[in-house]
């Protein structure tokens, strides 16, 4: 079967329940394409409330960087949280239904003082400051309360990503459960180490930089599939690595991951902040160049700090997950679970790896 036509159900190697359909037929591609977005390329906007000299129109702010002069990025409450730390944190069940307090926080980070700018265009100091800004905040709400069981840090770009306000932002969430897509990747990641005394995605990087093989069908002794050392890399930096998941949920999903096992986002220090920044700009500068007015979520996956998940330090690895919104899930996605990827991403990954990229820095 070519590279044109897989129609094939990969299982997602961390969460082992959870699978995708690679359908890259042109006859069975179920799904609706997402038209191109013209995004606002302004540097200011008048009346945008995130924009400098717009101050006083947002909610209560929490931080901005640099703390003296011009800012560079600001932190503030969200307008409209959907966590809050003025309810009761009591937990009511009745029948078979149960109930959790929205207890929380919600805070918007303003990533730029440029309404229109794109990650890709955003200088690496910037990016540096952003990167740091995420785990000095992400650390400050875990210390803050013991309630916040979990802080995930994510960015949406462009309304197909949920995106509702045009000026660059990303937001972070205190809570007070652990996520289940988060519960679930430390719940399988243990398992995993338990019967290997090796972490899952330590393994994934060995593989997507050293394995290669070629697999026969049994009968004809035709070549099945041949995978290529280097492969699913998208993009390697001194710390980082990009990579194109085999079972990519989304047609241009990309992971980046420290090379050197970590479990705690909170942990790295600033100049791998930097290198981060660096690896982040170089990708999202690929995504741009091949797909033109990007929209996209990310969001960071990192060991929860609680103590019922202390065993974490050898088994979970955390990363950053890029899922550029390419299309919207039908009714065939959310009434089997299975998510479809019309584009087989062993070409993905080549289009962005082949993608032509200036000297970013
Ligand atoms: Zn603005
Ligand atoms: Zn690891
Ligand atoms: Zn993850």
């Amino acid at each position: 079967m070519s590279e044109d036509d897989i129609r094939e159900i990969r299982i997602n190697p961390i969460i082992p329940t959870e699978s995708v359909l690679i359908a890259t037929a042109r006859s069975s591609r179920p799904r609706k394409k997402e038209p191109p977005f013209v995004f606002d390329r302004r540097l200011h906007v008048a009346d945008c409330h995130f924009c400098r000299g717009n101050e006083e129109m947002t909610p209560p702010e929490i931080l901005r960087l640099p703390a003296a002069g011009d800012w560079q990025i600001r932190v503030v409450k969200n307008l409209y949280p959907v966590f809050g730390d003025e309810h009761s944190l009591e937990e009511l069940s009745f029948g078979v239904q149960q109930v959790i307090d929205g207890y929380g926080r919600h805070e918007v980070i303003i990533d730029h003082s440029r309404h229109g700018i794109s990650i890709h265009e955003m200088s690496i100091s910037h990016l540096t400051m952003l990167f740091a800004l995420y785990r000095d905040r992400m650390a400050q709400l875990y210390e803050a309360d013991n309630n916040h069981r979990y802080v995930l840090v994510f960015k949406n770009f462009g309304p197909a990503a949920g995106g509702s306000i045009p000026h660059t932002h990303s937001q972070i969430i205190a809570m007070p459960i652990i996520p289940y897509n988060v519960e679930a990747e430390v719940a399988n990641s243990r398992i995993y180490f338990q019967k290997k005394q090796r972490c899952v995605f330590c393994s994934l990087i060995d593989e997507a930089t050293s394995y290669e093989a070629t697999l026969y069908e049994r009968n004809s002794g035709k070549i099945r599939r041949k995978i290529d050392i280097g492969q699913y890399v998208v993009e390697r930096s001194e710390h980082f690595i990009a990579i194109k998941p085999f079972a990519s949920r989304f047609e241009w999903e990309v992971h980046i991951l420290p090379l050197v096992h970590q479990h705690d986002y909170t942990a790295i220090g600033n100049e791998t902040c930097r290198d981060l920044g660096q690896i982040l700009k170089r990708v999202m500068a690929r995504l741009e160049q091949v797909l033109g007015g990007v929209q996209y979520n990310y969001f960071l996956h990192s060991a929860p700090h609680d103590t019922r998940a202390e065993d974490l330090q050898e088994s979970f690895h955390w990363h950053l997950e890029i899922c550029p919104r390419t299309s919207i899930p039908n009714g065939f996605e959310l009434g089997s679970g299975l998510a479809v990827n019309t584009l087989s991403p062993e070409k993905a990954a080549r289009q962005l790896r082949e993608a032509e990229i200036a000297d970013l820095d």
